[in-house]
């Protein structure tokens, strides 16, 4: 199942994607929630499950497939070659730190340049999104406690994420966390261990990783992040990028106005940004 949410900002409506196009959720269920945490919590992945339904072309803007996340955990050097080319050790345990909810964004919207900070960069990462509350979690258990998952772009703003010595700030700008294009459920995935992701700018490969190459897989984090932080249904722990970002090259490349950054995964699909410097511009 691939659930989406499309509409105007603020008029988001949560939907089915199949092959003929998308089911309006919200016309066949009056009372569905927004795909949020109590979208979870009330059990519609569950209901929707065997839903047989005829789709329609979508005309409407693809929305990020979730609102209102508690929170957005991201791991820091979760891929051997990204610590590597940073000039890094792995880590010995997960390194986790926070995007704030403000900085999702839709699949195919524009991502804003923030004004205090340059050097703006990608990461592809596989997003995980809770579908049950837990904490200690066992890992035998992990992948009970997941909805789907789905690509996120960790969009980086390095001059700040590196003068802060610490991540919040250039993590957290407005839009810096496109995410799409649908929610995927682990029955279409398979393995979350076995998808390639890849992430380009202006049509040029950038990074070519493989989910296999995780230092902490999707249980042994989940089990790591929930002993004393409790998993709400909608959060979203984005699982690290591969190597192949802009900063760490020679020379490093930063994103300029403009530019447009794909990053796609095997199995869910791709979202594509543009860098702008107001909404205006972005349309
Ligand atoms: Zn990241």
């Amino acid at each position: 199942m691939k659930l989406i949410r499309f509409g105007a900002r603020g008029e988001e409506r949560p939907g089915l994607w199949q092959a003929d196009g998308v089911v309006d959720l919200r016309d066949l269920f009056p009372e569905i929630p927004d795909i949020d945490g109590s979208f979870f919590e009330q059990g519609w992945p569950a209901r929707l499950a065997g839903l047989q339904a005829s789709g329609r072309p979508l005309q409407a803007r693809w929305a990020a497939p979730l609102t209102r996340p508690s929170k957005i955990i991201c791991l820091g050097k979760n891929y051997m070659e990204h610590a590597k080319e940073g000039g890094f050790e792995a880590p010995p345990s997960p390194l986790i730190f926070c995007k704030t909810p403000n900085t999702l964004n839709g699949p195919f919207d524009p991502v804003l340049l923030p004004q205090s900070s340059g050097q703006v960069d990608w990461e592809v990462e596989l997003a995980v999104v809770i579908g049950k509350a837990g904490k200690r979690i066992p890992k035998e258990k992990a992948l009970a406690h997941v909805a789907g998952v789905t690509v996120m772009n960790d969009v980086s703003g390095r001059q700040a994420q590196f003068a802060d010595s610490q991540w919040f700030r250039g993590k957290s700008f407005d839009t810096f966390a496109p995410l799409g294009p649908a929610l995927v459920t682990l029955d279409e995935i398979g393995d979350p261990h076995n998808l390639r992701l890849t992430a380009k700018l202006n049509g040029q490969l950038m990074q070519d990783g493989h989910t296999r190459d995780l230092i902490f897989d999707l249980p042994t984090l989940i089990a790591n992040i929930s002993e004393d932080i409790t998993l709400c249904p909608g959060d979203v722990i984005s699982t690290g990028t591969p190597a192949g970002v802009g900063i760490f090259r020679h020379p490093p490349i930063v994103i300029q106005e403009g530019d447009e950054v794909e990053c796609w995964i095997e199995k869910i699909g791709s979202i594509r940004n543009r860098f702008v410097r107001s909404v205006e511009d972005g349309g």
